[in-house]
């Protein structure tokens, strides 16, 4: 089965052809980040705009690559939530349309089973079931446990702040350009792991809090420069040295990653019966945290992380989680119907 699929939920237009849900045939993505490099963030406005002029030549594109007609496509795949509002309605409103004029099936599919469903692309090894995911992304932190394909259960989730958020503001307050997270992993390399002792959040059960940790950050930060905790944190960036910088970063990202795996042991001895571990989001791209999760901790279970190119938004893994859906037994749906939808759960 070959899928066109269209991802839109944030600042990356981006299209694919997936074969039978692993196989690769064409993967087109326009990323907006020099546009929010700018600005420090994205604006919903502007990235809507951005996904309107993109998305045709885009989709045109992803067809070509593959070699493919419309006709030889036998299903559209869109994501439909979670996101923001003015992206998402670009891509859902582009994937009707097209399974409406080429009368395709549509299959509207949730962004985090698209990020977990990135383990699956290539032709590599594929994670073994029961499994626990580890989102982790700019706008989530779960532990979801799946015991075959398409049957999420949300063990344990973040009660405030996602990590990759957390990410993002510790990287404004050291000053370190946008996107915060690939900036803090680089300015680390420097840095010290133990300078700078950080809090884990006493949080019960399989659940996360990193609001804390990034407070935490900010007091530290303070207090190293001998300035009182009323200085904004915009005044703070300008007198650190590259030096406490790098220390800070350093600190930071170790203990991050050490607040997640700590909970993904925790989530594995709850469910011994798990024989894989898929790491997914944004985040998933951090070198520590992906050495850490493979670091002999999880002992005999198989950890499974994305190839880099993956682990970003991308409609590969659309397909990929499209497929996983239709011989699931997922039905189609109405392209007539098809609403977006704020919603952040993913049964
Ligand atoms: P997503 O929401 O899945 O698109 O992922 C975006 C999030 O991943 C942002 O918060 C980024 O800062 C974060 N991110 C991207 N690369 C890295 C990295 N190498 N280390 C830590 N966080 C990262
Ligand atoms: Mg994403």
């Amino acid at each position: 089965m070959k899928i066109l699929a269209i991802e839109s939920s944030c600042d990356e237009t981006a299209a694919a052809v997936i074969e039978n849900g692993t196989k690769i045939l064409s993967n087109v993505v326009v990323s907006q980040v020099d546009i929010f490099a700018a600005y420090g963030g994205v604006i919903p406005e502007v990235a809507a705009r951005s996904h309107l002029e993109a998305i045709l030549p885009v989709v045109h594109k992803a067809l070509d690559d593959a070699g493919l007609t419309k006709d030889e496509i036998d299903s559209i795949a869109v994501t439909h939530t979670p996101g923001l509002m003015g992206s998402l309605l670009i891509g859902t409103l582009t994937a009707r349309m097209l399974a409406i004029l080429w009368g395709k099936p549509l299959y509207a599919t949730h962004h985090l089973k698209s990020h977990i469903y990135a383990n699956w692309l290539g032709d590599g090894l594929v994670p073994e079931f029961p499994l626990l995911a580890l989102v982790v992304s700019g706008g989530h932190t779960q532990i979801i446990y799946m015991s075959e394909h398409n049957q999420f259960e949300i063990i344990g989730t973040t009660r405030d702040d996602a990590v990759g958020e957390c990410f993002d503001k510790v990287a404004k307050i050291l000053g370190l350009p946008y996107p915060g997270g690939p900036s803090i992993a680089k300015c680390a390399e420097k840095g010290d792991i133990r300078k700078y002792k950080l809090p884990h959040p006493k949080v019960d059960g399989l659940d996360f809090s990193f609001s804390g940790l990034k407070t935490a950050v900010l007091r530290a930060v303070q207090n190293e420069l001998g300035l009182p905790i009323t200085t904004p944190s915009y005044e703070l960036k300008e007198n650190l040295s590259e030096q406490q910088k790098a220390d800070f970063a350093a600190s930071f990202q170790e203990t991050a990653c050490e607040i997640l795996l700590e909970k993904v042991a925790r989530a594995l001895e709850e469910r011994p019966e798990v024989k894989s571990i898929v790491l997914a989001g944004g985040v998933s791209a951090n070198q520590v945290l992906k050495e850490k999760a493979q670091d002999g901790r999880f002992g005999g279970v198989k950890v499974f992380i994305p190839e880099l190119k993956w682990t970003g938004d991308n409609a590969a893994m659309v397909g990929a989680a499209a497929y996983f859906e239709v011989v699931s037994g997922v039905k189609e749906t109405d392209p007539y119907s098809l609403s977006i939808a704020p919603r952040t759960d993913i049964a």
